[in-house]
């Protein structure tokens, strides 16, 4: 088993709810076990035009090669109705392999650690959320990176369900007086 870590981008239709579906899409593979995902953040586009993006990172344990890892990204992309029509063009939904374990992968169709990885806020930013002692290899720790992206415009989106936030405690006693006489 390999832990990988995988960025996940989209900027066309529902982004926010391609995000979340690419990642039950994820999390249904039997190859694979979603370990965790970060929140979902607000990106400006970088060498591209077009909307802004929603953007998050999932670390996953996989029993998949990276090549498999690959294939299986594209054809979920695919499935979300991902095109390529020229480079840099606006995406329905973009799955990035950022890292492959301790792997440093060089060939024609895969690079890894992924090459602008260290570059980009809306990576490194959820990254470090997820792990803050997250180690890049060949790079160093994450989040030494972090002040040379500082520049460019991110936004954690606050989350639909708040279910598991910090809710207020609920007063039973004034919900359910007690009746006259009747201790607690
Ligand atoms: P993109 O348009 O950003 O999805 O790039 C897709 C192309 O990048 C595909 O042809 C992949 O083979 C290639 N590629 C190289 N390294 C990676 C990587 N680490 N993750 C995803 N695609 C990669």
């Amino acid at each position: 088993m390999t832990v990988a870590w995988l960025g996940i981008g989209a900027n066309l239709g529902d982004a926010r709810q391609t995000l979340k579906d690419a990642v039950v899409c994820l999390a249904q593979q039997h190859t694979l076990a979603v370990l965790a995902k970060s929140s979902i953040y607000r990106t400006a586009p970088i060498d591209a035009d077009g909307d802004d993006y929603l953007n998050c990172v999932v670390k996953l344990d996989t029993s998949l090669g990276a090549p498999e890892l690959l294939a299986l990204c594209q054809r979920i992309e695919h499935h979300f109705g991902r095109e390529r029509p020229f480079r840099n063009a606006p995406r329905t939904l973009d799955i990035d392999i950022l890292l492959f374990g301790d792997a440093v992968i060089d060939t024609a169709d895969l690079t890894v650690p992924h090459p602008r990885m260290t570059a980009r806020a809306f990576v490194l930013v959820p990254a470090v959320e997820i792990e803050p002692d997250l180690v890049i290899p060949g790079h160093g720790p994450a989040s030494a990176l972090l002040p040379a992206v500082a520049d460019q415009r991110i936004e954690k989106l606050k989350p639909l369900c708040q279910c598991f936030g910090a809710a207020p405690a609920i007063d039973r006693a004034q919900d359910n007086p007690a009746p006259d006489g009747i201790g607690r």
